[in-house]
């Protein structure tokens, strides 16, 4: 039997407790992110700036928005007014640019540092090495209007567990490594098919899509 999306929404917050859940949205109508939002929910995460923006305009105020994709430097200036969290920070020039989009609007932006966990080759993200190098740098405590709020990462999509175990509980140790001295607060990792991994790994935020909208 197929739930109502607001159904699966209750079914994932009561399995997760205190970690928050980003509704991921892409490639979904406005109708079906309005029974999302009817539900009582506020976090909406997409991939695609042009989809977000369109979205944005389109629906309630009171939404956090989230940028959960690969993002590009000209593409900044039309979310920089309203982003909640950019989870998907892979480069200092991508960075630089984001402080400059937000230092214009007036705000500052919070964003997350994405991580390359997975075996894979497709996906984007730092390796620790390059974080410790951004983090350490003059150049990014000159950034002013950007604030760093922690990880994120994707594990391989697998049906080995042992191995998105480790890639997941490999990223939260780089995350504890830093929350302290750097006033950490989020993990972003964990999806439909591998959230229960990933809070058992210590993720404090889980992007879900295809099990609320039954896809
Ligand atoms: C699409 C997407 C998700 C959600 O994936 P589902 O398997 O549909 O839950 C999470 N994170 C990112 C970065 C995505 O692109």
């Amino acid at each position: 039997m197929t739930h109502s999306v607001c159904e699966n929404i209750k079914e994932i917050e009561l399995e997760i407790g205190n970690t928050q859940l980003v509704v991921v949205s892409k490639y979904r109508s406005l109708d079906e992110l309005r029974e999302v939002y009817t539900c009582g929910h506020r976090h909406f995460g997409e991939n695609r700036v042009q989809e977000l923006v369109e979205k944005q305009k389109n629906l309630p105020d009171d939404i956090h928005w989230h940028v959960i994709g690969h993002l590009q430097s000209n593409k900044i200036k039309y979310i920089a007014p309203f982003v909640h969290l950019i989870h998907s920070i892979d480069s200092m020039k991508l960075l630089k640019a984001v402080n400059k989009e937000a230092k214009k609007c007036g705000r500052t932006i919070s964003f997350l540092f994405q991580l390359f966990i997975a075996q894979e080759e497709t996906k984007f993200g730092l390796s620790p090495k390059e974080l410790d190098g951004i983090l350490s740098s003059d150049e990014f405590l000159e950034l002013k209007n950007i604030k760093c709020d922690g990880l994120m990462g994707m594990a391989s999509n697998t049906v080995n567990k042992a191995q998105v175990i480790s890639e997941f509980k490999s990223l939260s140790s780089i995350f504890n490594r830093y929350r302290e001295s750097h006033n950490w607060n989020t993990l972003s990792m964990g999806m439909s098919g591998d959230y229960n991994l990933a809070i058992g790994s210590g993720s404090t935020m889980i992007r879900v899509g295809s099990k609320i909208f039954n896809a």
